[in-house]
């Protein structure tokens, strides 16, 4: 079987079969068979059900990582495909069964023409990419300990980017992605008698505006940097003022200096509304993944790759920065590389990620496994 046959066998199968984050038993088994019969070196259970594949051309050279995400989504899908989900309520709605598949074809590619090339190729298949596990999992289990990428290359396929573009921008790509939880304590009474109470309610809207407030101006607007509110919870019925009201929410910047300073500023912020109706607040902050930063010279170096290999293909180098998470970033603190995007929106599509009639096209698979090929070429041959 050719490779761009090759390409789409696997990413069909895998789009029928997709698992929940940290559950991915059945497609860690599928990638680990298909790496063995290409003559990988495997571990398996990295880190959960994350699978590692060495191939060791036997020459000295540099070692290039290359990484797929594995999991899926919980929502059903709804493309009407003939590949479509067989789990009902489970879909590979992000693409990441696509990563797989052009990873896969790579590797199948470096072990074709292994007596050709030099150094190592690491290919790193992870778990749990959606709830921002996986990656740090790996870590822990020692995935660099026996050997080290000199290269390493995360890809995403990238809807708002066409088919047949690469998107590849060099410096901070995604943000760190943190959350939070605030509760805000008083004491609670009647509704018809609001001075003989701490309300709880009135601190929580007033700490949520504070917040809005707070982080539009004492933040640098050079940096993008963001603060939701996904949650705020708190009361029973309509005549009673709760004593606590809980509210939840998620930061995301893209320089530390601006991720301590949002934690400095969420304090601030809950701490005034409080002290304005009389009660307390309690903040309980989580950093996340994160940011990615791609590596300026592994970026010009892809770049060099892609100009002379792929001429026909175009390459989107800016614009290409925003505040979702990526925990690839866990691993590119690590070892330098990049996260390349590999175009998939399609004029009239569906062209969102995490949406029940999304895919990702089968002209994107080729490019992104073309890509990949490159920067075999580029590295180790
Ligand atoms: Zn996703
Ligand atoms: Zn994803």
């Amino acid at each position: 079987m050719d490779l761009a046959s090759y390409v789409q066998k696997v990413y069909q199968e895998l789009h029928a079969h997709p698992e929940l984050s940290s559950q991915e038993a059945w497609t860690a088994s599928y990638v680990a068979r298909e790496l063995k019969q290409m003559g990988f070196a495997i571990s398996t259970q990295v880190g959960g059900h994350g699978v590692v594949g060495l191939l060791d051309a036997g020459r000295p050279g540099l070692t290039l990582g290359l990484r797929s995400d594995m999991d899926a989504l919980p929502m059903g899908e709804e493309t009407g495909v003939s590949y479509a989900s067989q789990i009902p309520g489970v879909m590979h709605a992000c693409g990441h069964d696509s990563h797989m598949a052009m990873v896969l074809a790579a590797c199948r590619y470096a072990a074709e023409n292994k007596e050709r090339l030099q150094g190592k190729l690491l290919a790193v298949f992870q778990p749990a990419e959606e709830v921002g596990d996986g990656a740090k999992a790996m870590l822990e289990a020692g995935v660099f300990a026996q050997v080290k990428p000199d290269r390493f290359v995360g890809i995403h396929n990238w809807p708002s980017l066409g088919v047949g573009s690469l998107g590849l921008q060099s410096g901070p790509l995604t943000a760190n992605t943190d959350s939070f939880t605030a509760v805000f304590r008083g004491v609670g009474g009647h509704g018809a008698l609001p001075h003989r109470t701490k309300d709880a309610i009135a601190m929580a809207t007033a700490g949520v505006q504070n917040a809005f407030a707070l982080t539009q101006r004492y933040t640098d607007a050079s940096y993008p940097q963001v603060v939701s509110f996904g949650v705020i919870q708190g009361g029973t019925t309509f005549n009673i003022i709760p004593e606590t009201v809980t509210v939840a929410g998620t930061v995301r910047t893209m320089r530390l200096e601006d991720q301590e300073q949002m934690i400095r500023l969420l304090h601030q912020a809950f701490r005034a509304a409080a002290d304005l109706y009389g009660g307390s607040y309690g903040l309980d902050y989580a950093k996340g993944v994160p940011g990615v930063v791609n590596d300026a010279q592994v970026a010009a170096e892809l770049a060099e790759f892609f100009a002379a290999q792929l001429p026909d293909v175009r390459v989107v180098s800016e614009g290409l920065a925003s505040l979702v998470g990526e925990d690839v970033g866990y691993f590119l603190q690590e070892v330098p590389g990049v996260l390349l995007f590999v175009g998939s929106g399609r004029e009239g599509a569906v062209n969102e990620l995490h949406n029940p009639r999304f895919l990702v096209p089968a002209e994107a698979l080729v490019t992104g496994f073309r890509a990949l090929v490159s920067i075999i070429e580029g590295y180790l041959a």
